[in-house]
């Protein structure tokens, strides 16, 4: 049998469910390369004596009717897990422990998985990089000069890295899809309203969005049939008809019509995106699909878009850490002087600036220019895919428009990091489902992703496509255990 840590998901479910493997010889051998792992800081807070008497408990009383029976997962820390800590990636929640769980962890320890630990992410899921998180820097398994991708970054590290079998993220603007493209892994951001936001904790409400992350597009699919369910503790949870995302799977997408934005071809991309695209084109084609040119006029108004919806929505979110109902306190001479120092030292330079940014958009005098202008514009973006949809079934764009950058590269430099999110915005700006793909290197060996924009509530189209590319992409992550102690 392969190494353990180097099954797929639906490898382990297998081996778990005919016996060939017990859940704790699984959750052993992830603990033991996660500890071997350190280098890469991929986990803000392990549990892993937990998992393994939990891994125990299982073997002694198996249910392998479970979708995913006695399988160790790591998840973000931005999911509350009751009785384990919840940081956000930040100091002012560094010592918050969760009284509840969040529905979409709850729905996966409901089908049997086992806690393996938390995360490292970017300091409330804002970020590219994940360099904005107080817990330090996160290194890729590909090379340790470079980002994962954020905000997911611990999750995207620690799945291609073989620490965890699957993992989950979320993403508010990207940071599911482009971490997944640094680390050639696969990142589904669902149609918003699929998974609950309940109990994540919030950054951006109209845009936040759990979704899976996995080594292949037939994890993806189990992994988001489990964490997918309306539920009616989350306000704009929706009570659709869920497939049987894995079930379902099919590689036939013969006649499925996939379109191609030109607005995507964005100046100064670099000619290896440019090639990529096309490559991934021509193995649509060959799976059967016919490629059609669209147009999603607005685009370029996009990111500028993002970036005051996002802000606006954090600075409200984020009102809530005053020093007296979570984590964190500063000592203050009185009230006021309390709340300023447990905010200026709770919250790193990045989530400062977006409630600045937030509050200003948000403030009397510049709402309409600002706040009211985005939310139109950010309809206008939401009619470019309606129209679209007219005439095809799904959108095939990069997942970033570069591969993976340096650790420091753009830290100073705002703008440029937020670049980095133009491909995958509007996607959470309309509300849709999108799917990033490992789909070949750059000449320096790092990995380069493909997005696949789906209807709303099409998930299963998208995995559809995403599972018949990936047959023919054939893709092979070039990392050797350079961390390993
Ligand atoms: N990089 C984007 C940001 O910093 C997206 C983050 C996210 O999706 N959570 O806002």
């Amino acid at each position: 049998m392969t190494d353990i840590t180097k099954q797929t998901l639906s490898e382990l479910i297998n081996n778990i469910k005919t016996k060939k493997i017990s859940s704790e010889e699984v959750t052993k051998a992830f603990i033991d390369r996660s500890e071997k792992s350190k280098k890469l800081n991929t986990y803000i807070t392990e549990s892993f004596d937990r998992a393994i008497k939990k891994a125990k408990q299982f073997d002694q009383n198996p249910n392998f009717d479970l979708k995913l029976p006695g399988i160790p997962i790591a998840v973000k820390d931005l999911f509350c897990t009751k009785d384990v800590k919840t940081t956000a990636g930040s100091k002012i929640l560094n010592n918050f422990i969760p009284t509840y769980e969040s529905t979409v962890t709850q729905n996966i320890w409901n089908e049997g998985a086992i806690l393996l630990g938390k995360l490292n992410c970017d300091e409330f899921a804002m970020g590219s990089s994940n360099e904005t998180s107080y817990f330090g820097n996160v290194e890729s398994p590909i090379d340790e000069n470079l980002v994962p991708g954020g905000s997911s970054g611990g999750s995207a590290s620690a799945l291609a890295a073989n620490l965890t079998p699957v993992t989950i993220g979320t993403d508010t603007g990207g940071s599911i899809r482009q971490p997944a493209s640094f680390t050639g892994t696969v990142g589904l951001k669902p149609t918003y309203g699929s998974c609950s936001r309940y109990g994540i904790v919030a950054f951006a409400s109209s845009l936040d969005q759990a979704g899976p992350m996995s080594q292949n597009v037939k994890d993806c699919a189990i992994l988001n049939e489990v964490i997918s369910s309306y539920d009616e503790k989350d306000s704009t949870s929706v009570d659709f008809k869920r497939g049987k995302y894995s079930v379902e799977l099919s590689k036939n997408i013969k006649g499925k019509k996939i379109g191609i934005p030109k607005e995507y071809r964005v100046d100064g991309m670099p000619k290896e995106i440019e090639e990529l695209w096309q490559k991934g084109i021509n193995f649509a084609k060959d799976c059967g699909a016919e490629i059609i040119d669209i147009s999603l006029p607005h685009t370029t108004y996009a990111l500028p878009t993002y970036y005051i919806v996002a802000p606006a929505e954090a600075s409200s979110n984020l009102a809530r850490y005053d020093g007296v109902k979570y984590g964190f306190r500063s000592k203050g001479d009185n009230l006021i002087d309390m709340y300023e120092k447990t905010r200026s030292e709770g919250f790193g330079s990045e989530v400062q600036r977006r409630v600045m940014i937030g509050t200003y958009v948000l403030s009397s005098g510049y709402y309409d220019a600002y706040y009211l202008k985005a939310q139109k514009v950010r309809n206008l973006i939401k009619n470019d895919f309606d129209e679209a949809y007219k005439k095809v079934d799904a959108i095939l764009t990069p997942s970033t428009p570069s591969s993976a950058f340096k650790i420091g590269e753009k830290k100073d430099d705002p703008v440029s990091m937020y670049l980095n999110d133009i491909f995958t915005v509007p996607v959470n700006l309309a509300g849709l489902p999108g799917i990033s793909i490992p789909a070949g290197h750059d000449k320096k060996g790092y990995p380069l992703g493909l997005q696949i924009i789906g209807k709303a509530f099409d998930e299963q189209n998208i995995l559809n496509i995403a599972y018949s590319m990936e047959e023919k992409i054939n893709f092979k992550n070039k990392i050797a255990d350079w961390w390993i102690k």
